[in-house]
């Protein structure tokens, strides 16, 4: 019933006390040791639930034991970013507050996070995503733009996360998602999905069982 027991990486554990989180929340307690033992999962919580912290700190503790930050060719003429951890949410304002989630909880750690989300200016994001990219949270559109101007590759994704994908499918985010995950070196076995939605309609199993392989179910 407590943050230690869920084998997460030392400066993971140290963000957690500092953002004042005590015990986990149910989510938390069930979706953190299956994602820690890196299984697929496909989770219904609704917001508020914790939900946030339930992806962050698992794929955040796995980049950190995988060598952790710092990785980044400063001095290449590669300008697309190689993020291995991809965070897709529905909206600006969605995707905003899981960057600030995912800094909190990276910040004993070196590892960069950006933010990609339409109805803004592109050219900011652009230039933040060249300085590197650890963890990508992205609202599908941008994140399609993104690609196709060979800024971001997809190649190293070893984390997939989509946040309220009830959601995104209601907003017609389905060609999107699906051109995304295409476009991932790793097929579905050997990187770790995470999905998380507040309703599990026949659609969003189908996403499930299209994204990922031998997947847990849970529901809080
Ligand atoms: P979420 O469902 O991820 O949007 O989280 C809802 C709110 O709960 C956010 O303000 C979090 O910072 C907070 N929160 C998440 N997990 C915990 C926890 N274990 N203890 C206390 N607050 C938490």
């Amino acid at each position: 019933d407590d943050f230690d027991k869920a084998g997460l990486a030392e400066a993971v554990l140290r963000s957690v006390v500092r953002c004042g989180y005590e015990k986990p929340t149910p989510v938390q307690r069930y979706a953190l040791p299956i994602a820690k033992a890196g299984r697929d999962l496909m989770a219904c919580a609704q917001t508020g639930s914790g939900k946030t912290a339930a992806f962050c700190l698992p794929v955040v503790s796995g980049l950190v034991e995988a060598g952790g930050g710092g990785r980044r060719d400063r001095g290449s003429f590669e300008r697309r970013a190689h993020p291995r951890a991809l965070i897709l949410a529905p909206t600006r304002e969605l995707a905003a507050q899981i960057y600030e989630e995912a800094k909190k909880f990276s910040s004993q750690t070196g590892l960069r996070v950006a933010v990609a989300y339409g109805g803004t200016p592109i050219g900011d994001q652009l230039r933040d995503l060249e300085r590197g990219a650890d963890i990508l949270v992205a609202t599908p559109g941008r994140l399609v733009d993104m690609v196709e101007r060979s800024r971001v590759s997809l190649e190293t994704i070893k984390y997939l996360v989509m946040d309220e994908a009830d959601r995104m499918l209601d907003m017609g985010f389905e060609p999107q998602i699906r051109k995304i995950v295409d476009r991932m070196g790793m097929p579905k076995r050997t990187r770790q999905t995470l999905l998380f939605s507040a309703t599990f309609p026949p659609e969003i199993q189908r996403l499930a069982s299209d994204f990922m392989s031998n997947y847990i179910f849970i529901t809080v």
